[in-house]
């Protein structure tokens, strides 16, 4: 059941074709209460960019692994901080796995101590823009304040700045990507985990993401759903099971250099 999208190589072919695509995938993002998120940067911003109002928070050191030759996923979750996402950091907090929030820059204030706790166990803060906006029928002005009130949103409140975005519904092109400004961080497993839960619904999502991940994949999740936290810990130590490292998106192109506006979804050099 999984919606395995056609991969983008990370070394070449990252045109601008790609926009036909995302506008004909069926999204996790495809309902309106989905809320976009970005992955941000666990780097320490010169303190000129923008006055915070609380002391920037230290991120917890991770292991350093090379996406290159390990077997790397990157778990994204998206459309919060919400009101599960507390409960996912501390279900995540003992496995150690670190995974990317892509957040909706309006809900980041409401919710400013939860993106501080993301930041400072160790986890990416990505940008889903300010309003979950389809950014294509935006002006390029209005495209470029849905992401920089999101970036200055998480800076204020976490004192980092996402360094990759994810456009809303999976909707862009090539002038979103210049507007934006941030490398556009897609997906190339999707359990589609915003669908109803039934019986026997979670167990089988996590058996779907464990039988057709492979390294360098980066699943898309949303932790606006309570029954996708609930999994998180099983999914984690079950892709662990076949000797995958959990990392965040910036640690799974470690060694990448990810261009401004360019579409990602996975990590490899190409497609069988
Ligand atoms: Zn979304």
């Amino acid at each position: 059941m999984l919606n395995r999208t056609t991969g983008i190589a990370v070394t070449a072919g990252v045109g601008l074709t790609l926009s036909t695509a995302l506008l004909s995938t069926l999204s996790a993002c495809g309902h309106d209460r989905h809320r976009v998120h970005a992955a941000a940067d666990r780097t320490r911003q010169p303190s000129s960019a923008r006055p915070t109002t609380r002391a920037p928070t230290r991120a917890a050191p991770s292991r350093a692994v090379d996406c290159a030759v390990a077997r790397c996923v990157a778990l994204t979750f998206d459309d919060g901080p919400g009101r599960h996402t507390e409960r996912l950091l501390d279900l995540l907090r003992p496995t150690r796995a670190r995974v990317t929030f892509f957040v909706v820059g309006r809900q980041v204030r409401p919710n400013a101590a939860v993106v501080r706790r993301i930041v400072a166990e160790g986890h990416e803060i990505g940008n889903h823009t300010w309003s979950h906006a389809r950014l294509p029928g935006l002006s390029e002005e209005a495209i470029r304040a849905e992401i920089d009130r999101t970036q200055d949103a998480v800076h204020e409140a976490a004192g980092v700045r996402p360094r990759v975005f994810r456009p809303p519904y999976a909707v862009t092109d090539a002038r979103v990507g210049r507007a934006a400004g941030l490398p556009q961080v897609m997906w190339s497993v999707d359990p589609m985990d915003w669908r109803p839960s039934g019986p026997g619904r979670r167990e089988r999502m996590v058996d779907e993401i464990v039988r057709d991940t492979r390294p360098g994949d980066i699943v898309l999740l949303h932790d606006v759903h309570g029954p996708t936290v609930s999994a998180a810990p099983e999914l984690v130590t079950r892709l662990r099971r076949k000797g995958y490292e959990l990392v965040t998106v910036s640690d799974l192109f470690r060694g990448v250099p990810l261009r401004p506006g360019a579409p990602y979804r996975h990590r490899r050099a190409e497609e069988p």
